[in-house]
């Protein structure tokens, strides 16, 4: 293919990309194809000769299509939505065409300044105050390593990287029992070690982290000659939306003198609504926060905010800088390399740019506002059916609960339930498990949802729930 038949195919693309949007509420949201089907359908070896896009791209809707999970379905109701609105599909589709990797100021200067802005435009939309800097990661899941190596240095004293941590006392974290597993897999890759990951019971409808039994442990862990490092904090949880008691627990790691991270992966996308943020009030005591554009907030995957308050700490944990990576006669550049694990970039804030004025803060509250209004509505619903237990409460736009029957193994039950629901295709769920037990989570979040599609929901899990052997 060359350049000049680009525009064509493009053209088509676009055409099959608006129809796609416009259609895929009448396609099954969860694929329907069984494992190895699509593995089988490709050819086992590549072609020697060029083939026609033509039939490429005959294949990509025959053999590709009907293995995909419609993440971008209106009745979408599982995990948490990654969108994908169209404004920012266009800035994504411009950045493939320039590809910049913008590891350093000079390797796009537009890109890296671009970002400062935008994390800017975001940080003001959350109303973080202004020494909160921040940085685009390509997930969460990074967002949260960086902020542990943090911990680990400054506990160190910067000698980590140096020394590695062999013969040191050992360093400890501390979270709720609701984290993400991101936050293990950070702890495990820095060094610290899962046995140092240490799990502060939780209390409340929020069921948050209890700030007594963290002062405590971390008082024992003092007293046992270990090292205190970091804790890190879940404002909006994956199984149930679990937010820890910010002001709280930020209070007593300060007392401590030890770093905080917050992960707010989904339910930081809400801060851009006022009435939302007393979930999270007290959070500016943070040193860094993280929350996923890539989720609630529109933009496509990826795309994750990293706040920081000294992003020296990071920098100086992060930055490394041979000959070949150094700017000479630029002063004041900001090379956001040093601030994240990879050294390659994408241009990831365009996308933002682009969403965010396609629909001002306001079109974007509203969606959110909407979201958690009719989620809230099908609450109500559902826990007026006599055979229905809310078993956690809207948090955001997510609740969990069970399907009730007399004489049956309920975990089984619900298992099957959601199972069979995720097979007639109509609307897709999850499940997650509650101090032992099997749920059902709703979620609703994905930005062509109407109160029709979240309310069609009850229908569906009570026919299918009573239809069940
Ligand atoms: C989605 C999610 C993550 C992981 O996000 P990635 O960007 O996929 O790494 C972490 N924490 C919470 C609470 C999440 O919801």
């Amino acid at each position: 293919m060359n350049w000049d038949e680009f525009a064509p195919w493009g053209r088509r693309v676009a055409d099959w990309a608006q129809d796609y949007h416009k259609t895929v509420g009448d396609r099954p949201v969860r694929a329907q194809t069984k494992p190895g089907e699509v593995l089988n359908a490709l050819p086992a070896t590549p072609p020697e000769s060029p083939e026609d896009m033509e039939q490429v791209f005959q294949d990509f809707e025959e053999i590709v299509m009907p293995g995909i999970t419609h993440w971008q379905h209106p009745r979408f109701f599982a995990y948490f939505n990654s969108n994908a609105a169209a404004p920012s599909v266009l800035a994504e589709f411009l950045v493939s065409a320039i590809s910049p990797q913008c590891m350093l100021w000079q390797t796009s200067p537009a890109a890296t300044e671009m970002e400062t802005r935008m994390m800017d435009w975001l940080r003001q939309s959350l109303g973080l105050p202004d020494p909160f800097a921040g940085v685009i990661q390509d997930s969460a899941s990074s967002a949260t390593l960086a902020a542990v190596l943090t911990m680990r240095e400054k506990a160190l004293n910067w000698t980590g990287n140096t020394q590695g941590l062999p013969g040191q006392t050992p360093l400890r974290i501390y979270a709720s029992s609701e984290v993400h597993t991101s936050i293990d897999r950070a702890i495990w890759i820095s060094g610290i070690g899962q046995d140092n990951l240490i799990r502060i019971p939780i209390k409340g409808d929020w069921r948050g982290m209890d700030p007594q039994a963290l002062d405590a442990a971390i008082e024992a862990d003092i007293a046992a000659g270990l090292t205190p490092a970091g804790v890190i904090l879940c404002v909006g949880g994956t199984g149930t939306g679990a937010t820890d008691p910010v002001a709280e627990c930020l209070a007593v790691a300060k007392k401590h003198g030890l770093y905080t991270h917050v992960d707010a992966a989904w339910a930081g996308s809400a801060m851009i609504c006022p009435e939302m943020r007393h979930y999270w009030e007290g959070v500016e005591e943070a040193d860094s926060i993280v929350f996923n554009p890539h989720k609630w907030l529109g933009a496509q995957f990826d795309c994750s905010a990293h706040f920081l308050k000294n992003p020296d700490d990071l920098v100086k944990t992060l930055a490394i800088s041979p000959e070949y990576l150094k700017t000479h006669g630029a002063e004041g550049i900001i090379n956001y390399s040093e601030w994240s694990i990879p050294l390659g970039r994408r241009f990831r804030a365009l996308k933002l740019w682009f969403l965010i004025r396609a629909y001002g803060l306001e079109g974007l509250r509203e969606r959110l506002r909407n979201h958690v209004k009719w989620s809230n509505q099908l609450h109500e619903k559902l826990a007026a059916h006599p055979d229905i237990e809310i078993v956690t409460p809207p948090m955001w736009s997510l609740f969990t609960f069970r399907y009730l029957r007399e004489g049956t193994d309920l975990d089984d039950l619900n298992l099957r339930l959601v199972n069979a629901i995720n097979d007639d295709g109509r609307i897709y769920l999850t499940q997650t498990r509650v101090d032992g037990q099997l749920v059902i989570r709703f979620q609703a979040g994905q930005f062509e949802t109407t109160e029709q599609d979240v309310m069609m929901s009850y229908d569906v899990i009570t026919e299918i729930a009573e239809g069940l052997t």
